[in-house]
């Protein structure tokens, strides 16, 4: 009888292993497709300014509907594109997108925002990003202080590296957000050579700090420390009005989260605009 048991679970085991191999081939497979065949949409999350309250920026966020998969979430496939090297060139047309729209903003005459975009490492330690940042800022004729880098703390590992590339970065009139600050490798000795102007504290922490105590504890101190580090510090994932309240308490600058809105296409991106005019959510 456990014999059988067992037979039978190494077989579950194994469907659920041919499973996960089939899911990634397919994604592979499609993805190196999806760039030619325009499938790949940005959505924008409003980045609000907590004393001012009002926008002052859009986080860009990749999604890829697929014909063949439905809409995969960046979650799945960002991972695959950075081990196939496919994130280059999604990675490129991320930039382009992005740079051309906030533009497009401009010209139609909203109030001038940044525009942060994700890197993922490879691209980070690509040496032609810099070029490449260049060019596009040139052809979409957006000045480089309204585009933002997001960078993450496991991207800093090589120090020296990291130190380098930021810098070319802030001299090129670039901004620069430390995003999902403490979950990763955080050395707070080097931090405070980073040139980076945002620090962006993790949803993980942010979720429920006004019932979390463990929680308001990490997001008071992180605060506090991007204050002493003169960093914009902004706070992820904002769900509600107590969580936001408590952020003021603690002089959090900025906030974005479901709780201003979720992600939204470009086409939905004039009304936040429009409602942004009075003062959110006073
Ligand atoms: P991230 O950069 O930390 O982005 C924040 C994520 O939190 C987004 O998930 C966003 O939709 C979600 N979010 C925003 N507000 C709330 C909230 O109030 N509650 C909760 N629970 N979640 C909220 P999304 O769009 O699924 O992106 C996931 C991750 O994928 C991003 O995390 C980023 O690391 C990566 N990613 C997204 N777009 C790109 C891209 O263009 N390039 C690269 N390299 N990575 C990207
Ligand atoms: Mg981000
Ligand atoms: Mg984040
Ligand atoms: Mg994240």
């Amino acid at each position: 009888y456990a014999k059988e048991m067992g037979g039978n679970q190494v077989q579950y085991f194994n469907s659920q292993i041919y499973a996960k191999i089939e899911r990634r081939i397919k994604l592979e497979k499609h993805m190196r497709k999806a760039l030619e065949r325009n499938e790949f949409i940005l959505m924008y999350q409003p980045q609000v300014d907590l004393l001012e309250k009002r926008i002052i920026g859009f986080e860009s966020l990749i999604r890829w509907d697929s014909p063949e998969l439905g809409r995969v979430s960046p979650l799945e496939f960002i991972p695959i594109a950075e081990e196939t090297g496919l994130i280059f060139n999604i990675g490129k047309w991320v930039l382009q997108e992005a740079c051309r729209q906030n533009k497009q903003w401009q010209e139609l005459g909203f109030p001038k925002v940044t525009i942060a975009v994700n890197l993922s490492s490879k691209q980070f330690y690509d040496h032609s990003l810099k070029d490449q940042i260049l060019n596009i800022l040139k052809e979409t004729g957006l000045e480089p202080h309204y585009l933002e880098l997001e960078i993450t703390e496991s991207m800093t590992m090589d120090v020296q590296v990291a130190l380098a590339t930021l810098n070319s970065f802030r001299n090129m009139g670039l901004k620069i957000a430390m995003d999902d600050f403490g979950t990763g490798y955080s050395s707070l000795s080097y931090l405070k050579e980073f040139p980076i102007h945002n620090l962006k504290i993790d949803q993980s922490f942010v979720k429920d700090i006004s019932i979390n105590p463990t929680n308001a504890a990490i997001v008071n101190t992180i605060i506090a420390l991007a204050r002493n580090l003169k960093l914009v510090v902004i706070a992820e994932g904002v769900e509600n009005e107590n969580d936001l309240k408590l952020l003021q308490e603690f002089h959090c600058d900025m906030a974005q989260g479901y709780f201003f809105s979720p992600p939204v296409e470009a086409s939905k991106v004039p009304d936040l605009f429009a409602n942004s005019k009075t003062p959110l959510h006073e």
